[in-house]
Protein backbone atom coordinates (compact mmCIF):
# COMPACT_ATOMS: atom_id res chain seq x y z
CA UNK A 1 0.00 0.00 0.00
CA UNK A 2 0.91 3.71 -0.92
CA UNK A 3 0.87 6.18 2.17
CA UNK A 4 -0.76 9.04 1.50
CA UNK A 5 0.98 10.46 4.84
CA UNK A 6 4.18 9.36 6.66
CA UNK A 7 4.07 10.95 9.89
CA UNK A 8 6.68 10.84 12.99
CA UNK A 9 4.43 8.39 14.72
CA UNK A 10 1.47 7.45 12.53
CA UNK A 11 1.70 6.11 8.42
CA UNK A 12 -2.05 7.45 6.75
CA UNK A 13 -2.87 4.89 3.86
CA UNK A 14 -5.51 5.13 1.68
CA UNK A 15 -8.19 2.79 2.30
CA UNK A 16 -10.29 0.42 -0.22
CA UNK A 17 -13.32 2.78 0.34
CA UNK A 18 -12.25 6.62 -1.73
CA UNK A 19 -13.61 8.31 1.20
CA UNK A 20 -11.70 6.07 4.04
CA UNK A 21 -8.27 6.02 5.14
CA UNK A 22 -6.05 3.40 7.61
CA UNK A 23 -4.00 5.04 10.02
CA UNK A 24 -0.88 2.93 11.11
CA UNK A 25 0.33 3.44 14.26
CA UNK A 26 4.35 2.60 15.12
CA UNK A 27 6.41 1.57 17.76
CA UNK A 28 8.00 4.82 17.54
CA UNK A 29 7.62 8.14 20.09
CA UNK A 30 9.73 11.36 19.55
CA UNK A 31 9.92 14.38 21.62
CA UNK A 32 11.66 17.87 21.04
CA UNK A 33 9.95 18.06 17.14
CA UNK A 34 12.04 14.63 16.56
CA UNK A 35 15.34 15.42 18.06
CA UNK A 36 14.99 12.40 20.70
CA UNK A 37 13.45 9.35 19.81
CA UNK A 38 12.86 5.73 20.50
CA UNK A 39 11.47 2.67 19.81
CA UNK A 40 9.08 0.76 22.60
CA UNK A 41 7.38 -2.68 21.34
CA UNK A 42 3.97 -2.47 21.70
CA UNK A 43 3.99 1.29 21.68
CA UNK A 44 1.70 1.63 18.41
CA UNK A 45 -0.55 -1.23 19.15
CA UNK A 46 -1.30 0.09 22.74
CA UNK A 47 -1.31 3.65 21.61
CA UNK A 48 -3.80 3.21 19.02
CA UNK A 49 -6.65 1.26 21.35
CA UNK A 50 -6.81 3.54 23.82
CA UNK A 51 -7.08 6.19 21.27
CA UNK A 52 -9.96 4.23 19.74
CA UNK A 53 -11.75 3.36 23.15
CA UNK A 54 -11.20 7.48 23.32
CA UNK A 55 -13.20 8.06 20.16
CA UNK A 56 -15.68 5.44 21.01
CA UNK A 57 -16.77 7.30 24.27
CA UNK A 58 -16.71 11.00 22.84
CA UNK A 59 -19.22 8.82 19.76
CA UNK A 60 -21.16 7.97 22.65
CA UNK A 61 -21.45 11.57 24.13
CA UNK A 62 -22.61 13.01 20.41
CA UNK A 63 -19.24 13.85 19.98
CA UNK A 64 -17.94 13.25 15.80
CA UNK A 65 -14.45 12.13 14.72
CA UNK A 66 -12.79 10.84 12.18
CA UNK A 67 -12.42 7.25 13.78
CA UNK A 68 -14.62 4.30 12.68
CA UNK A 69 -13.48 1.15 13.50
CA UNK A 70 -10.06 -0.73 14.87
CA UNK A 71 -8.78 -2.21 12.06
CA UNK A 72 -6.50 -4.72 13.78
CA UNK A 73 -3.46 -4.07 16.21
CA UNK A 74 -1.93 -0.75 15.36
CA UNK A 75 -4.81 -0.51 12.91
CA UNK A 76 -7.34 2.47 12.49
CA UNK A 77 -10.27 2.82 9.94
CA UNK A 78 -10.76 6.26 9.46
CA UNK A 79 -12.99 9.00 7.33
CA UNK A 80 -10.58 10.40 5.01
CA UNK A 81 -10.50 14.32 6.42
CA UNK A 82 -8.56 17.34 4.86
CA UNK A 83 -6.01 18.31 7.89
CA UNK A 84 -6.45 21.70 9.43
CA UNK A 85 -2.97 23.31 10.45
CA UNK A 86 -3.85 24.57 13.85
CA UNK A 87 -3.68 22.47 17.02
CA UNK A 88 -5.68 23.02 19.43
CA UNK A 89 -4.07 22.83 22.79
CA UNK A 90 -6.81 23.02 26.11
CA UNK A 91 -5.70 23.49 29.33
CA UNK A 92 -6.70 22.41 32.78
CA UNK A 93 -3.31 22.65 35.03
CA UNK A 94 -0.59 24.92 33.71
CA UNK A 95 2.53 22.38 32.32
CA UNK A 96 4.76 22.36 29.42
CA UNK A 97 4.93 25.34 27.30
CA UNK A 98 2.93 27.73 28.87
CA UNK A 99 4.77 27.58 32.10
CA UNK A 100 8.01 27.67 29.84
CA UNK A 101 6.76 30.48 27.85
CA UNK A 102 4.88 32.68 30.37
CA UNK A 103 5.17 34.00 34.52
CA UNK A 104 2.45 31.02 35.06
CA UNK A 105 3.46 28.67 37.53
CA UNK A 106 3.28 24.71 37.11
CA UNK A 107 0.32 23.49 38.64
CA UNK A 108 -1.84 26.70 38.15
CA UNK A 109 -5.75 25.59 37.94
CA UNK A 110 -7.41 27.00 34.99
CA UNK A 111 -11.21 27.26 36.59
CA UNK A 112 -14.04 26.90 35.85
CA UNK A 113 -12.72 27.37 32.19
CA UNK A 114 -9.66 26.08 30.55
CA UNK A 115 -7.45 27.54 28.94
CA UNK A 116 -7.24 26.87 25.08
CA UNK A 117 -4.92 28.13 22.77
CA UNK A 118 -3.93 27.25 18.97
CA UNK A 119 -0.69 26.28 17.40
CA UNK A 120 0.49 26.34 14.07
CA UNK A 121 0.77 22.74 12.70
CA UNK A 122 4.59 22.51 10.84
CA UNK A 123 7.17 20.83 12.37
CA UNK A 124 10.07 22.70 10.08
CA UNK A 125 8.22 26.39 11.67
CA UNK A 126 8.29 24.40 15.21
CA UNK A 127 4.77 24.83 16.03
CA UNK A 128 4.63 28.13 16.62
CA UNK A 129 1.78 29.88 18.71
CA UNK A 130 -1.14 31.81 16.79
CA UNK A 131 -3.32 34.59 17.85
CA UNK A 132 -6.34 35.20 16.74
CA UNK A 133 -5.08 38.67 14.23
CA UNK A 134 -2.94 35.30 12.75
CA UNK A 135 -5.90 32.84 12.16
CA UNK A 136 -8.00 35.21 10.87
CA UNK A 137 -5.69 36.24 8.03
CA UNK A 138 -4.63 32.90 7.76
CA UNK A 139 -8.49 32.43 6.54
CA UNK A 140 -9.17 30.31 9.39
CA UNK A 141 -11.90 32.42 11.64
CA UNK A 142 -15.34 30.30 11.31
CA UNK A 143 -12.97 27.38 12.20
CA UNK A 144 -11.26 28.39 15.10
CA UNK A 145 -14.81 29.10 16.61
CA UNK A 146 -16.27 25.86 15.64
CA UNK A 147 -12.96 23.84 16.69
CA UNK A 148 -12.82 25.89 20.39
CA UNK A 149 -16.27 24.82 21.13
CA UNK A 150 -16.19 20.96 20.39
CA UNK A 151 -12.33 21.26 22.36
CA UNK A 152 -14.45 22.39 25.78
CA UNK A 153 -17.11 19.51 24.84
CA UNK A 154 -13.99 17.02 24.46
CA UNK A 155 -12.40 18.83 28.27
CA UNK A 156 -15.27 17.76 29.73
CA UNK A 157 -15.91 13.77 28.82
CA UNK A 158 -11.92 13.66 28.89
CA UNK A 159 -11.97 15.38 32.74
CA UNK A 160 -14.68 12.51 33.44
CA UNK A 161 -12.93 9.83 31.68
CA UNK A 162 -9.52 10.20 33.18
CA UNK A 163 -11.24 10.95 36.61
CA UNK A 164 -13.04 7.81 36.58
CA UNK A 165 -9.09 5.83 36.12
CA UNK A 166 -7.73 8.32 39.12
CA UNK A 167 -5.85 10.50 36.62
CA UNK A 168 -5.64 14.37 36.67
CA UNK A 169 -5.97 15.31 32.96
CA UNK A 170 -3.69 18.34 33.00
CA UNK A 171 -3.52 19.51 29.22
CA UNK A 172 -4.08 17.75 25.66
CA UNK A 173 -4.00 18.75 22.20
CA UNK A 174 -6.54 18.02 19.28
CA UNK A 175 -6.67 18.06 15.61
CA UNK A 176 -9.71 18.80 13.38
CA UNK A 177 -10.24 17.68 9.99
CA UNK A 178 -12.98 18.88 7.08
CA UNK A 179 -14.92 16.59 4.95
CA UNK A 180 -17.26 17.66 2.08
CA UNK A 181 -15.68 21.00 1.95
CA UNK A 182 -17.00 22.57 5.64
CA UNK A 183 -17.65 20.11 7.93
CA UNK A 184 -15.32 19.97 10.84
CA UNK A 185 -14.49 16.83 12.78
CA UNK A 186 -12.15 15.66 15.27
CA UNK A 187 -9.12 13.50 13.47
CA UNK A 188 -5.50 12.51 14.24
CA UNK A 189 -4.96 10.41 17.72
CA UNK A 190 -6.17 10.78 21.54
CA UNK A 191 -3.44 9.06 23.26
CA UNK A 192 -0.76 9.42 26.36
CA UNK A 193 1.25 11.08 23.80
CA UNK A 194 -0.80 13.89 22.91
CA UNK A 195 -2.40 14.46 26.80
CA UNK A 196 -0.88 15.68 29.83
CA UNK A 197 -2.12 12.77 32.65
CA UNK A 198 -1.08 13.05 36.25
CA UNK A 199 -2.16 10.47 39.08
CA UNK A 200 -4.85 12.54 40.95
CA UNK A 201 -3.59 14.85 43.10
CA UNK A 202 -0.12 14.55 42.64
CA UNK A 203 2.37 15.89 39.73
CA UNK A 204 3.20 11.90 38.59
CA UNK A 205 3.07 11.45 35.00
CA UNK A 206 1.34 9.14 33.18
CA UNK A 207 2.25 10.49 29.89
CA UNK A 208 4.90 11.53 27.16
CA UNK A 209 6.33 13.53 29.54
CA UNK A 210 8.02 10.28 31.09
CA UNK A 211 10.16 9.81 27.93
CA UNK A 212 10.45 13.74 27.37
CA UNK A 213 11.93 14.10 30.92
CA UNK A 214 13.48 10.15 30.98
CA UNK A 215 11.38 9.94 34.37
CA UNK A 216 10.31 6.34 33.38
CA UNK A 217 9.04 3.59 31.69
CA UNK A 218 5.92 4.61 28.50
CA UNK A 219 5.05 1.37 28.00
CA UNK A 220 4.13 0.23 31.74
CA UNK A 221 2.14 3.91 32.06
CA UNK A 222 0.28 3.51 28.63
CA UNK A 223 -0.44 -0.27 29.04
CA UNK A 224 -1.71 0.54 32.61
CA UNK A 225 -4.06 3.60 31.43
CA UNK A 226 -5.35 1.02 28.61
CA UNK A 227 -6.19 -1.95 30.67
CA UNK A 228 -7.90 0.46 33.39
CA UNK A 229 -10.32 1.45 30.19
CA UNK A 230 -10.73 -1.78 29.18
CA UNK A 231 -11.55 -2.97 32.52
CA UNK A 232 -13.83 0.33 33.08
CA UNK A 233 -15.49 -0.53 29.67
CA UNK A 234 -16.71 -4.29 30.45
CA UNK A 235 -17.83 -3.14 33.73
CA UNK A 236 -20.34 -0.87 32.08
CA UNK A 237 -21.68 -3.03 29.93
N1 LIG B 1 1.21 18.23 22.20
C1 LIG B 1 1.13 17.29 21.19
N2 LIG B 1 1.80 17.55 20.01
C2 LIG B 1 2.50 18.68 19.79
C3 LIG B 1 2.58 19.63 20.83
C4 LIG B 1 1.92 19.37 22.02
O1 LIG B 1 0.48 16.26 21.33
O2 LIG B 1 3.05 18.85 18.69
C5 LIG B 1 0.49 17.98 23.46
C6 LIG B 1 1.45 17.70 24.62
O3 LIG B 1 1.65 16.31 24.74
C7 LIG B 1 0.68 18.24 25.80
C8 LIG B 1 -0.13 19.39 25.21
O4 LIG B 1 -0.20 19.17 23.81
O5 LIG B 1 -0.22 17.29 26.31
C9 LIG B 1 0.48 20.76 25.47
O6 LIG B 1 1.80 20.76 25.03
P1 LIG B 1 2.72 22.04 25.31
O7 LIG B 1 2.24 23.19 24.48
O8 LIG B 1 2.76 22.28 26.78
O9 LIG B 1 4.14 21.67 24.74
P2 LIG B 1 5.26 20.65 25.28
O10 LIG B 1 5.55 20.95 26.70
O11 LIG B 1 4.68 19.29 25.07
O12 LIG B 1 6.42 20.95 24.38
Amino acid sequence: MEPIIEGKVKTVYQGVEEDQVLIHYHDRVTAGNGKKEDYPVGKGEINCDISCIIFEKLADEGIESHYIQRAGPGLMRCRKVEIIPIEVVVRNIAAGSIVRNTTIPEGKRFAPEPLIECFLKDDEKDDPLLNDARIMAMGYNGQKFMMMSIARKVNVVLKEIFSSIDLDLVDFKLEFGAYDNRRIILADEISPDSCRLWKKGTTESMDKDLFRKDEGDIIEAYKEILEKLNTQNTESK
